[in-house]
């Protein structure tokens, strides 16, 4: 536990008696927490009861360089030490360095440009905000997209279940059946400002679109004089072995030439743990969109969050991270296979972003009895367990998720008879 935690605490430090606390002084947004987690090194996180879990969610998508890495603490903790925030009035270095960096990485052409915040959802709230300055206001999503929970970002996510308990919210959207071109081509016409599509959706359970799919959207929102905007949030900063899903030639299509995107929005991984958003323009025409004091935010590009990201790129590079994403997302996932479970329907995704798929809706029993085990995984879906560990993850530490696997299986069908 940190000291400061410890100082201000007054009771026994034992799971139980902080989630009792936690259940009288939290807004019950999210259901009980699974444990009450104190510290992390590498891939591994402890509990207020000294567990040890293999960290196979890595903060959903977030911890890419694991917990504490000594780059990224030396490099936040120097920066906080000499300037850690300043207003948006004032720029620093780390803001255009990360800026600059981001627009490398993607490819960016010249002209392009970097609008920074604070989440994912605050970057697709400002790529709503900048479709809207188009001059149309028609939004395309795809159904399971999950684009965060602020108003305007909600309005683009598709779980009725997320959105219908804050009607009437920023209209104007229709959601089309996700890899489906032909939908796509109905729903996009000379009103449609843009058509928001994550390259892998994540939170519907790590669903992939048909190879060539992306590449014709962008023919036809082009041809239609749309936006396309990319929601990396989840699938970018290395977590399918290349830096952003799009540039992945198994999820564009073998062949398929590069694809330029109006928008890409970005969050989760950049910032290594510390919260930071990205809205990236491609071009001087949509770079333009926002500017002009339209949009802004007291804390995006912040010092210390800019330097997180510019460490978090830094490391994933000098490590070779996207190789080691690939090759170890490649080797859990054949091990998983190899079990030969018949429950286990098989695994889908690429490098470290995947998920296992099962023929019955075991995923969130059998994530109850990994985390017993000692595993932290997600249950996304009531048939799909989740995997997105930070892109450190070694194969070692694969093979003791899968060997466990099996047990888990077991337990949680028994509770199913
Ligand atoms: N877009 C995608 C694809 C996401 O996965 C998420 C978070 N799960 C968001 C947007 C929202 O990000 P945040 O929670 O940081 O607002």
């Amino acid at each position: 536990m940190s000291d400061l935690a410890q100082t201000l605490s007054s009771s026994l430090s034992t799971d139980s008696s902080w989630l009792e606390r936690y259940d009288r002084s939290l807004i019950r947004v999210f259901g009980t927490p699974q444990r009450v987690l104190v510290r992390g090194e590498g891939c591994y996180v402890w509990d207020t009861d000294g567990n040890r879990y293999l960290d196979l969610l890595g903060g959903i998508a977030v911890n890419v360089l694991g917990h504490a890495h000594p780059f990224l603490v030396s490099a936040l903790t120097a920066q906080l030490a000499t300037l850690g925030h300043v207003s948006n009035f004032f720029t620093t270095p780390n803001q255009i360095a990360l800026a600059e960096r981001l627009l490398e990485l993607l490819d960016a052409p010249p002209g392009s440009a970097v609008f920074f915040g604070n989440s994912g959802s605050e970057a697709n709230e400002a790529a709503f905000k900048l479709s809207r300055r188009t001059g149309r206001t028609g939004l395309v999503a795809a159904e399971g997209a999950f684009h965060g929970r602020t108003m305007g970002a909600l309005a683009l996510t598709h779980k009725p279940a997320y959105r219908e308990p804050f009607a009437p919210l920023p209209g104007d959207v229709v959601h089309v059946p996700y890899g489906d071109l032909e939908a796509l081509s109905r729903a996009v016409d000379s009103g449609t400002a843009a058509v928001f599509l994550e390259p892998v959706q994540g939170e519907a359970g790590v669903r992939l679109p048909p190879p060539g799919y992306l590449t014709a959207a962008r023919e036809l929102t082009r041809a239609a004089g749309a936006l396309l905007v990319l929601d990396e949030i989840q699938s970018g900063i290395g977590r399918t072995g290349a830096w952003f899903a799009h540039q992945l030639p198994a999820v564009l299509g073998n062949g398929e030439e590069a694809l330029v995107p109006d928008v890409v929005t970005l969050a989760k991984g950049l910032g290594g743990g510390i919260p930071i958003g990205a809205l990236v323009a491609f071009g001087p025409a949509n770079a333009t969109l926002l500017s002009g004091g339209q949009h802004g935010t007291t804390f995006g590009g912040n010092p210390v969050a800019t330097a997180a990201g510019l460490a978090t790129l830094h490391v994933i590079e000098r490590d070779g991270l996207l190789a080691n994403a690939a090759s170890t997302g490649d080797h859990l996932a054949a091990g998983i296979e190899s079990l030969a479970e018949p429950l286990i329907l098989g695994v889908r995704g690429h490098g470290l972003l995947r998920a296992v798929q099962f023929t019955e809706p075991v995923a969130a029993a059998t994530a109850r009895h990994l985390l017993e085990a000692g595993f932290i995984v997600n249950a996304v879906a009531p048939d799909v367990l989740r995997l997105a560990p930070p892109l450190i993850l070694t194969a070692d530490q694969a093979d003791t998720f899968v060997a466990a696997l099996p047990a888990a299986l077991d337990a949680a069908t028994k509770e199913l008879q």
